[in-house]
């Protein structure tokens, strides 16, 4: 077993050594140009991008025409949202939109409503329940005449809650709202049909799944005009004129990989690490009862456990914990002392937040690896003392 042990698979993936191994030649003797029409090297290239993006589409049941690769989850997201307000103001000259959103949503979407608050555009941030669901009713409720978008994430990075995307996509169909989301942790891990859960606008990343890092998709229902994106990034007009820049083919490759292996593992995958995260959990569990879990206990990814330990400060159980790598929240806030905003939205008091593990198992975590990070937490939870001014009174809240 090597040292430390990685569980913190939400953050990011290690790329699958097959998706490397389908990546090399694009760094090497295929190195063309895919937009170069005039050569054999651009025609491997462009070969290798077209297989991957019909790899992509597969995933997610869309077709290879509905691909727009970005450098990641986060551009695509920026597209998304920016895109359709700025599409919606360059077609009609409309200034009023407003976008509804939820209180757990990834920095990448918040910040995005944010930047265009700035602009004028108004947004309604939902309050989510224990579990950190949004309520489709909430959703319905929140719609308003100059509502363009809705955007929900399909599975939250912290806790692992699973959205009812299905109800929330009927509600917005009912409407006539686009409905974006993010599903960055749930492509490639749980079943992603946009077929049957019909998200106009889809943001997901390679290496949120085993593929290479700055390499990402959105998903634009249709090629038709419905969907007024104004692209974000202008130049030769790849990607439909949405997304230019010459095409990162290794990664793209690579990308096209990892979605080919996750279709085909990802029910084995899911059942062997939910055992493999049922273990930590118990095993956590047994030695240190007055610890309670996050995030729905059903519908749940089966790679998150985010777990409380009353009384203690997560970042000291970190730090005296180097052999195991877990996170306390989403690595983009781990650099700001601000306790979690997702668990504060599920109603955690902040002394709770702080007080919290994210662990995120993953397709290379072994039962010897779990065994090892279960006894380190529980030592570290049992030796650190638990501080008077963290006294914890209402924990039982939400609990269960
Ligand atoms: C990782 C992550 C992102 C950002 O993805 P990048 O590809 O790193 O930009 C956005 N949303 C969620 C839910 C994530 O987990």
């Amino acid at each position: 077993m090597r040292l430390p042990v990685y569980l913190d698979n939400q953050a990011t993936t290690p790329l699958d050594p097959r998706v490397l191994e389908a990546m090399l030649p694009y760094f090497t003797e295929h190195f063309g140009n895919a937009a170069s029409k005039a050569h054999e090297f651009g025609w491997m290239a462009e070969a290798a991008v077209d297989v991957a993006r019909g790899q992509v589409a597969r995933l997610i049941g869309a077709d290879s025409s509905e691909i727009i690769f970005t450098s990641g989850a986060t551009e695509s997201i920026n597209l998304a949202l920016k895109g359709l307000v700025e599409g919606h103001r360059r077609r009609n000259g409309r200034q009023e939109m407003h976008i509804v959103t939820a209180a757990t949503e990834h920095h990448a979407v918040l910040d995005t409503c944010k930047a265009l608050g700035m602009s004028g555009v108004r947004y309604t941030v939902l309050r989510v329940d224990h579990f950190g669901r949004v309520e489709p009713d909430a959703v319905s409720r929140a719609i308003q005449d100059d509502t363009i978008l809705v955007s929900v994430m399909w599975a939250n990075n912290e806790i692992g809650t699973i959205a009812p995307m299905s109800e929330i996509s009927e509600v917005c169909r009912a409407k006539g709202v686009l409905l974006h989301s993010d599903a960055t942790q749930a492509v490639g891990k749980i079943p992603v049909d946009i077929r049957s859960i019909p998200a106009d606008l889809l943001s997901f990343s390679a290496h949120k799944m085993y593929g290479p890092k700055g390499i990402g998709a959105l998903y634009v229902r249709g090629t038709g005009q419905r969907i007024p994106l104004a692209p974000q990034i202008d130049g030769g007009g790849h990607e439909r004129g949405l997304r230019s820049g010459t095409l990162n083919v290794p990664a793209i490759a690579g990308f096209g990989k990892a979605a080919k292996l996750a279709a085909a593992e990802m029910e084995e995958e899911s059942k062997r690490v939910a055992e493999l995260r049922d273990l930590l959990e118990r095993q956590i569990c047994a030695a240190l009862p007055d610890v309670f879990m996050n995030g729905h206990p059903v519908d749940r990814l089966a790679n998150s456990a985010s777990i409380t330990f009353p009384g203690r400060r997560a970042d000291a159980m970190i730090l005296a914990m180097k052999d195991v790598a877990v996170s306390t929240g989403s690595a983009c806030s781990s650099a700001m002392p601000e306790p979690s905003h997702v668990l504060q939205a599920i109603g955690r008091l902040s002394a709770d937040a702080r007080a919290t593990l994210r662990f995120g198992l993953g397709r290379f975590t072994t039962e010897e690896e779990v065994l090892y990070a279960a006894r380190r937490v529980v030592e570290v939870a049992a030796g650190s003392q638990p501080a008077a001014e963290l006294f914890h009174s209402f924990g039982n809240q939400g609990r269960h």
